[in-house]
């Protein structure tokens, strides 16, 4: 039997590597830092190929992949894998849904902590030697939208109960029984964007996702919200985004995730003083990344079984 070339295109935890490379029959080349130009030329080689979300496997790669047989994102957004040209050519995609969602709703909390309380600003007052004050909201009592109520969206929601706040959902499936286990309410977008104080988006994207908050939906929100972004930066337009920073409708933007281009409107949004980033550190936890190392193995074994 012919032996199974793996190829690791990004940085993995190393259970990854381990587990793989020791399996009869399959060849791991572990290069976390290849370039575009690179993996096109060897991707030819390969039956497997493993990614996190730096590398973009798109219609270009898939089509010089001419071996592969299954694409396996080590973390759960597939909006870096042109899902329809592996879906043509009928190759497999495995992932680790739920894997990080435990770590993503910590630092979705974390974000919306900071940017109530302005921790960011204080700490850099502090660390220039200045004693200044920063007024924020309590959080208690307030309403927290949440877009996109699956597994990060609810979780999310759970924790903020703790805090005392109500939640508003929405939804593109019904999620009302959900909602209700934190006495929270499904609504549409509109009403959520007029009712929330703080909004957070929680829904999946594909390579082909819009924006769901455009200038329509900013011009609904209450003034002074704050918006929290951990999914992916696609679901918000740039544009209305800096209107409503500028205009001080948004009083803070706090996100983890960033816009592919560097516009001159993306530009000013990351240096705008009342936008507030990490560094897409969702998933980023030692527990998180051990999991997602542990279900990506048991998958990609289990895929290897049925496709050789
Ligand atoms: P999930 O599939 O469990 O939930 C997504 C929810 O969004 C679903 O209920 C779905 O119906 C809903 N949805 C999809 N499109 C929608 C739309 N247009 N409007 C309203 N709702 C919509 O996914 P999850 O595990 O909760 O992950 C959510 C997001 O978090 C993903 O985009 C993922 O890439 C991102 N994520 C980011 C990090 C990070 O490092 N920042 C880590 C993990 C996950």
């Amino acid at each position: 039997m012919e032996p199974f070339n793996i190829l690791i295109a990004d940085p993995v935890d190393s259970y990854i590597i381990d587990k793989l490379s020791a399996l009869e029959l399959i060849r791991v080349r572990y290069e976390p830092n290849i370039s575009r130009g690179e993996l096109l030329q060897k991707i030819a080689n390969y039956d497997v190929l493993i990614v996190r979300s730096r590398t973009v496997v798109d219609s270009e790669i898939i089509r010089n992949a001419k071996k592969l047989k299954i694409i396996a994102r080590a973390g759960i957004g597939l909006d870096n894998i042109d899902l329809e040209e592996a879906s043509k050519r009928g190759i497999k995609i495995v992932y680790a849904p739920g894997a990080s969602t435990n770590s993503a709703a910590e630092l979705t909390l974390g974000l919306i902590v900071t940017a109530a309380r302005r921790i960011d600003k204080s700490m850099s007052y502090f660390r220039e030697g200045k004693m200044e004050k920063v007024t924020g909201i309590e959080l208690f009592g307030k309403t927290l939208g949440i877009i996109g109520y699956g597994r990060i969206g609810s979780r999310v929601a759970e924790m903020a109960r703790a805090f005392g706040m109500n939640i508003l959902a929405y939804d593109i499936i019904d999620v009302s029984n959900k909602v209700a286990f934190v006495n929270g309410k499904q609504v549409s977008l509109e009403e959520l964007l007029a009712n929330s104080d703080i909004i957070t988006l929680h829904v999946t994207v594909d390579i082909k996702s819009r924006p769901i908050l455009g200038e329509k939906e900013f011009s609904i929100i209450k003034e002074g919200s704050i918006v929290v972004n951990t999914s992916r930066a696609v679901v918000i337009e740039p544009g209305p985004l800096l209107e409503a920073l500028n205009s001080n409708k948004v009083s803070c933007y706090a996100a983890d995730v960033f816009w592919e281009g560097k516009s001159d409107v993306e530009t000013k949004i990351y240096a705008h003083p009342n936008a507030i980033f990490t560094t897409h550190i969702g998933a980023q936890t030692k527990e998180s990344q051990r999991r997602i190392a542990e279900m990506l193995v048991q998958n990609i074994i289990k895929e290897i079984g049925g496709v050789r």
